[in-house]
């Protein structure tokens, strides 16, 4: 089976922020540790380009709205650059291939008699660019997310029959409990779904930045309906002269919670009224809370995360944010806790482990790891890390999967302390003993970088090159699968401490 993974498309009149860096290493994450176990993977991410705010702001700026898309989708680009993602590619709703496939889905929608013509009255926010109901509103006729008064508005649009779509995604949700995660928002989407579902617009008449509606020129296609379609349309055209969606389709997407009545009610209906699989799974992120009042001497009170890859290398915002927390819930994230777990943690314990290790072997056994075999109780308390890590990505529970292998990390630590394996090197008879210890202790900081490779890329492979062992595939993640007889070399301090800027005089 393939494994096709998305984010959601990140809209161009944004700011790249931390928010969208946290769903792309996420993504990423799961796409590294499936093609480590030989899957067939996807990886998808891109901008999205459409609608009324694009529209505006090129208007303020007097260029074409292409023109800004061009600019910002840049930023987007460059961000999951710099986060080490390893998107096999980078979707813009703006590119051609995109708008043509997304006619083709509307048609779909309308030949099968789910459209028909109607007048929409509503409050509408432009920011949102979405209509919302009276229920939605705050503090009379605010927009909850934008906090901005919203106007009475009325159109003549497209609408899409979601109404007649309850009956089958009660079915979905009752026939697939797991089809969206974690289970509150499974809950959340049901509910909102037995409420009773109101039809949507499927176009919008003012705007001319979008997709035309293939049988009304006049109006532009609704631009979350074109954005979600991207999941699905950028397989067509990812792959020049090749078409992936049998290959690939459904996908498993992974989202933020405020978009979550879109990917886990309209999508779905949308597939369906085309005759399209639904997607294979949803999973919903919560939100990352920056505490301002956690400041650390030398990052300040908020975490920049383009500073901390810059100082810190991109590996520690990767590990950072998904050990401080949990995946799938809101955690507060802060510049102090973030210099405590870098210190305590990448620097003392992995770090550490891996530079002492090192000079172990160098020192007492010319940097040849001993062909010895493997202390029997460490083994056994290691025996199960990789399936469990494998089970916990299953699940798509990357801070569980993460904990396991720092359990392991904080358990090798502890074989050094109880081992002390410098006493060992000054007692003759106890040669074999420091050959078992080196063994297994190169073979434990092999098997943990394997396993937090997709996490930290660049650290697990650096200190794997220097364990002369190079090999990243799932087959050899456990305790055990690679013996001793390599050639090791020097490694640089993977996380040099941060210590803080010395106090003025
Ligand atoms: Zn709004």
């Amino acid at each position: 089976m393939s494994f096709y993974i998305t984010t959601p498309i990140y809209y161009v009149n944004a700011e790249p922020h931390l928010g969208h860096a946290y769903t792309t290493i996420a993504a990423d994450i799961l796409a590294r540790h499936m093609r480590q176990r030989g899957e067939d993977v996807f990886f998808l991410t891109g901008t999205d380009e459409h609608g009324e705010p694009v529209a505006q702001a090129a208007e303020r700026e007097g260029v074409a709205p292409r023109e800004l898309a061009d600019r910002n989708s840049v930023k987007f680009r460059d961000l999951v650059k710099r986060l080490g993602a390893t998107n096999d590619f980078f979707i813009r709703t703006s590119d051609p291939e995109h708008e043509r496939a997304v006619q083709e889905v509307v048609q779909k929608i309308h030949d099968n008699g789910h459209v028909y013509a109607g007048t929409y009255e509503g409050y509408y926010c432009p920011r949102c660019a979405d209509f919302k109901t009276e229920a939605e509103l705050v503090d009379g006729t605010k927009c909850p997310i934008h906090l901005i008064v919203l106007e009475r508005e009325k159109e003549d649009n497209w609408f899409f029959k979601l109404s007649a779509f309850q009956e089958p995604l009660e079915r979905l949700y009752a026939e697939r409990p797991e089809w969206v995660t974690p289970q509150s928002r499974y809950n959340e989407a049901l509910s909102f779904i037995k409420q009773g579902l109101n039809d949507v617009s499927l176009s919008r008449a003012r705007i001319s930045w979008g997709v035309p509606v293939p049988w009304d020129e006049s109006q532009v296609i609704y631009v979350w309906i074109d954005a979600l379609l991207n999941y699905y349309t950028a397989l067509s055209y990812a792959r020049e002269g090749e078409d992936l969606t049998e290959r690939y389709w459904p996908a498993r997407h992974l989202i933020g919670k405020d978009i979550l009545k879109f990917h886990a009610v309209i999508w779905p209906a949308m597939l369906m009224a085309a005759g399209i699989e639904v997607p294979r799974s949803i999973f919903i992120h919560g939100y990352l809370l920056m505490d301002e009042h956690k400041m650390s001497k030398s990052l300040g009170n908020v975490i920049d995360p383009l500073e901390v890859m810059d100082r810190f290398g991109t590996d520690t915002l990767r590990y950072y944010l998904f050990r401080e927390v949990n995946f799938g819930q809101d955690g507060s994230i802060s510049a102090a806790g973030f210099e405590t777990r870098y210190n305590a943690e990448l620097a003392n314990e992995y770090g550490n482990l891996a530079s002492r290790t090192l000079a172990m072997i160098a020192r007492y056994r010319d940097g040849l790891v001993p062909d010895a075999s493997l202390d029997e109780q460490l083994a056994g308390d290691l025996a199960e890390v990789h399936e469990r890590v494998r089970e916990k990505l299953d699940a798509v529970d990357i801070s569980g999967a993460l904990e396991e292998i720092w359990t392991a990390v904080r358990r090798l630590n502890r074989f050094v302390q109880d081992e002390e394996p410098w006493k060992l090197a000054k007692d003759e008879g106890a040669a074999e003993r420091l050959d078992a210890v080196l063994c297994s202790l190169a073979e434990g900081l092999r098997v943990l970088s394997v396993l937090v490779h997709p996490y930290m890329p660049d650290s697990a492979e650096r200190l794997l090159a220097a364990l002369g062992q190079e090999d990243l595939s799932y087959d050899g993640a456990s305790f055990g699968a690679r013996g001793g007889g390599a050639q090791t070399s020097k490694l640089e301090p993977l996380f040099p401490r941060i210590e803080p800027p010395a106090a003025a005089a």
